[in-house]
């Protein structure tokens, strides 16, 4: 197997608010073109890590390699660098219609007839989306809503994809139908994806790696077939409670 190149790495990388060690020592990568899944319980640090790669909060230690490089992460700078980042919530504005939602997304991009391409791109990815180009975001449904939210965040065409759980508030159904779509964009697009979750057994079979942090500490690194078998999520949940 050819090995792929490494996109990004965060080494050693420490997050205190105030008293609270939001991260301790962790180091995480991320290779071109895979899916790797961050989870843990509640507080453990998951979005943390994602606001840290983002330049959202200030590290207390460590470093943010990009193509082995160090960087120093300021959001519109790592936008241009080609990381995209879809946070948790699903912060769509619900008064602006789907497409000033997806343009929204491209606002780094000056160029018209570039921004006009992408936006077919994604919609080719996510077609359900063109009937709905001039409805109020907020009228769409859940999943509907964080279609836009992946596809605003798919605008700059970026090399790594952030999403902060993705799954939230959505139904099974629905949920499975976003995992495919975060399979689909990776497998066409060849895009690397991250996706944070806090206890989902569904996503490990679509990564190619997963981290298991708990209490801002990375307790496991492994592959998704062996985290199910080796019941790992449940020890790391249990020991929770
Ligand atoms: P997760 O996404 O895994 O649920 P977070 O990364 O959001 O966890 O938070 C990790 C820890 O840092 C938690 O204890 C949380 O309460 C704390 N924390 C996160 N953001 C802030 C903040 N802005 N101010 C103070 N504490 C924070
Ligand atoms: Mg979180």
């Amino acid at each position: 197997m050819v090995k792929k190149e490494q996109l990004l790495r965060l080494e050693n990388i420490s997050v205190n608010f105030g008293g609270v060690h939001a991260l301790k020592d962790v180091s995480l990568s991320f290779d071109e073109g895979e899916i790797v899944a961050v989870m843990g319980p509640n507080g453990a640090g998951k979005s943390t890590v994602l606001k840290a790669i983002f330049g959202l909060v200030e590290t207390a230690q460590g470093k943010v390699l990009w193509h082995e490089k160090e960087i120093k992460p300021i959001p519109h700078e790592v936008v241009k660098l080609g990381i995209s980042f879809v946070p948790q919530g699903r912060r769509v504005f619900k008064y602006l219609t789907v497409k000033e939602n997806l343009e929204l997304g491209g606002v780094t991009i000056k160029n018209k007839n570039i921004l006009k391409e992408r936006m077919e791109e994604v919609l080719d990815l996510f077609p359900a989306l063109r009937t709905k180009m001039k409805e109020r975001t907020g009228n769409l449904s859940g999943g509907q809503q964080q279609m836009v939210a992946i596809a605003r965040g798919l605008i700059t065409d970026p090399k790594i994809l952030l999403l902060d759980e993705p799954s939230l508030g959505l139904s099974p159904k629905i949920v499975k139908e976003v995992f495919e779509k975060i399979k689909e964009i990776n497998e066409k697009r060849k895009m690397a994806i991250v996706v944070v979750e806090h206890n989902l057994k569904s996503l490990l079979p679509i990564t190619n790696k997963a981290y298991i942090l708990d209490k801002g500490v990375l307790v496991h690194t492994g592959v998704g077939a062996e985290i199910l078998k080796d019941n790992i999520l449940e020890k790391v949940f249990l020991a929770k409670m």
